[in-house]
């Protein structure tokens, strides 16, 4: 073969080559950006999957700046410039809405949709990096699954109330807070009062209903601030911040008060029933935050001790 034959084949392969990685990543389900170190699109390859993806085309040639609302934006910029700085790998998690980018065609994508952004920089002809490739990952459902499993492990399934575990977490956080800036910290022990009985007399269920009207009751009418949570069985616990003792003992009495005129249907019943709260509030000697719970608890084996349906402090 002369030599003009073999450069040729040469050629015919290396355009064979090109052409099949151009249709590789036009097929590529997740997009790949191109972006430059001032914020320009140079070029968008890939993003197929129109479930997951909005058509990504018409940013080519458009800065960040020009179609993304200025705090992503900025955020974006932040990055790209991070990952040519240190020539490194950087990934972001952001959410975007079709609606918050300027100039996209009209689309029915779906809205609030969660991305990973792996950003990569890379060289160009001299060597040098000037851009970087942005890989977008679409993690919604990631993200939901995300949040159902955090619901799962922080709530209790029967009434929806935060558990014990996660009661615990913020209130062991709370308890250092107060401690270091010497603000007033109370929680309230609440118990039902002879909660056997009335499982007795209107069944399991029936006690379900009367957990489940407190549960609502309390998160109707405790503050943003203020945490509740169910401590187990038929007993709950409120962390109350920035409240004193005092305070708290009116916001027990009120909360006692309303639950002993509350009725709670269940089925042909009308189900009446009384709390019991012990109180008790971080001190300077205290130091751990179990030293105020078992406060409250001892409070609140008083209250029974004095007859139910009262509040005590300890
Ligand atoms: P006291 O006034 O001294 O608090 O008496 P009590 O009967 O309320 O207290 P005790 O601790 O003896 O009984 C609590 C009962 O709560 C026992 C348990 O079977 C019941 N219980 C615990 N969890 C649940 C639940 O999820 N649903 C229902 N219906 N009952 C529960
Ligand atoms: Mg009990
Ligand atoms: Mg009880």
């Amino acid at each position: 073969m002369d030599i003009w034959k073999k450069l040729h084949a040469v050629e015919q392969n290396f355009f064979a080559i090109e052409q099949q990685l151009q249709s590789t990543a036009r097929a590529l389900p997740d997009p790949i950006f191109v972006i430059d170190e001032f914020g320009k699109y140079l070029d968008v390859i890939g993003g197929k999957e129109r479930s997951l993806y909005h058509s990504g085309k018409f940013l080519k040639g458009k800065h960040l700046h020009d179609v993304l609302p200025e705090n992503l934006a900025d955020t974006f910029m932040q990055t790209i410039s991070a990952a040519i700085a240190d020539n490194s790998l950087k990934t972001i998690e952001y959410q975007l809405n079709p609606d918050d980018i300027t100039g996209s065609p009209p689309d029915n994508f779906k809205k609030n949709q969660w991305f990973e952004g792996r950003i990569y920089p890379i060289k160009d002809r001299a060597d040098e990096v000037h851009s970087v490739i942005w890989l977008s990952i679409n993690i919604t459902e990631t993200k939901k699954l995300e949040d159902r499993l955090k619901e799962l492990s922080e709530k209790d399934i029967l009434t929806g109330a935060y558990n014990r575990r996660h009661f615990m977490q913020i209130f062991d956080q709370a308890f250092s807070i107060a401690k270091r800036y010497k603000t007033k910290l109370s929680v309230l022990h609440i118990d039902i009062d002879n909660f056997k009985e009335i499982n007795e007399a209107y069944r399991r269920d029936g006690g379900d209903a009367v957990l489940k009207r407190l549960v609502i009751f309390c998160e109707d009418n405790l503050r943003q601030s203020d945490l509740f949570a169910r401590y187990g069985g038929e007993e709950f616990i409120v962390m109350l911040q920035n409240t004193p003792s005092l305070g708290a003992a009116i916001i027990a009495e009120r909360i006692r008060a309303d639950i002993e005129q509350m009725s709670v249907t269940y089925g042909k019943y009308t189900i009446q029933f009384t709390i019991s709260i012990g109180i008790s509030s971080v001190l300077d000697s205290d130091s751990n935050s179990a030293a105020v719970l078992s406060r409250a608890g001892s409070a609140l084996y008083l209250a029974k001790k004095k007859g139910r349906n009262r509040i005590e402090i300890s």
